[in-house]
């Protein structure tokens, strides 16, 4: 059985930590860097019914997409919902480590997995990251569809094939607009829009998209119509779970640690509900009244 530092070693390996972006907080959470691992639970985010679930399971770390504490903390209180966190973990013997976006640019990374699990042609990189002599790191991905479809049979495609959630995918161009080629981001991805209208892709699929970017980017027709296709942020990053426990199981076979992993299936997205309007939907509004 391998010691937690030699398996935080190893993720350190797959995702350096000095890959991160400087405003994050990746890394070893907690743990005790002798102690034993054998189970590994993978999640998205570190809450406390992931944690919940760690223990259940008998994991002896956690490893997650999203940091608990991103700004620094003065306190692990358990009368905090973090600190309870941290509590449990101790409590239970489970180290907490977290790759975020050294994650993101990995090559394979988190959009990697997203464009797999949308069964996509990765093409490059949308933001390449200038260090990569390979030119395989970077943010977001550049990809082809296997067969071309109309953004509406694309957004139920992506739908089926991404991971459930309350919100599913919303859209946004003409429906029967032929989609091949789609820029795709895990995660927020309303900072790239520049970027996605530089590779002059038919598509755009991320998640958190805004109204005021994603108007603005549907509006600007200067290089072609741009469809957008707007899923939950942790059905974007949840593939990358399955992904990295992946890349862990072939490790411990390299090393002979016989690790049992594990990716949990719990929804973790805020969003729990959705009431679909009846359409078409005219805005009704008496001139006059007030709105
Ligand atoms: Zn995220």
């Amino acid at each position: 059985m391998p010691a937690l530092s030699e398996v935080l070693a190893a993720l350190d390996a797959l995702w350096p930590p000095e890959r991160a972006e400087q405003w994050d907080a990746v890394g070893t959470v907690c743990g005790d860097p002798d102690a034993p691992v054998s189970r590994v639970l993978f999640a998205v985010d570190p809450v406390q019914e992931i944690v919940d679930e760690a223990v259940e399971l008998g994991a002896d770390l956690l490893v997650t997409h999203h940091p608990l504490y991103l700004r620094g903390t003065t306190t692990v209180a358990a009368t905090t919902f973090k600190g309870r966190v941290v509590h449990t973990l101790i409590k239970h013997d489970i180290a907490l480590y977290v790759a975020h976006t050294n994650a993101d640019t990995a090559d394979p990374g988190v959009s990697d997995a997203l464009a797999g699990a949308l069964d996509l042609r990765i093409l490059r990189p949308l933001v390449p990251d200038a260090s990569d002599p390979s030119g395989r790191r970077g943010l977001g991905r550049v990809c082809e569809l296997a067969h071309p479809m109309t953004l509406a049979d694309f957004a139920a495609y992506a739908a089926a094939r991404l991971p459930a959630t309350a919100q599913g995918i919303r859209a946004a161009g003409d429906p029967d607009r032929e989609i091949r080629t789609v820029a795709v981001s895990g995660g927020s991805g309303d900072s790239l829009f520049d970027d996605v209208r530089a590779a002059g892709v038919d598509a755009f699929l991320t998640a958190d998209l805004r109204h005021h970017p994603a108007s603005e980017a549907t509006q600007n027709t200067r290089n072609g119509p741009l469809a957008l296709l707007d899923a939950a942020h942790w059905a974007t990053e949840w593939p990358w779970c399955e992904q990295a426990a992946a890349q862990l199981d072939a490790v411990s076979d390299r090393h002979g640690w016989g690790l049992r992993t594990h990716v949990s299936r719990t929804v973790t997205d805020p969003w729990t509900a959705h009431a679909a309007s009846s359409l078409p939907n005219t805005p009704t509004h008496t001139p006059g009244a007030p709105r």
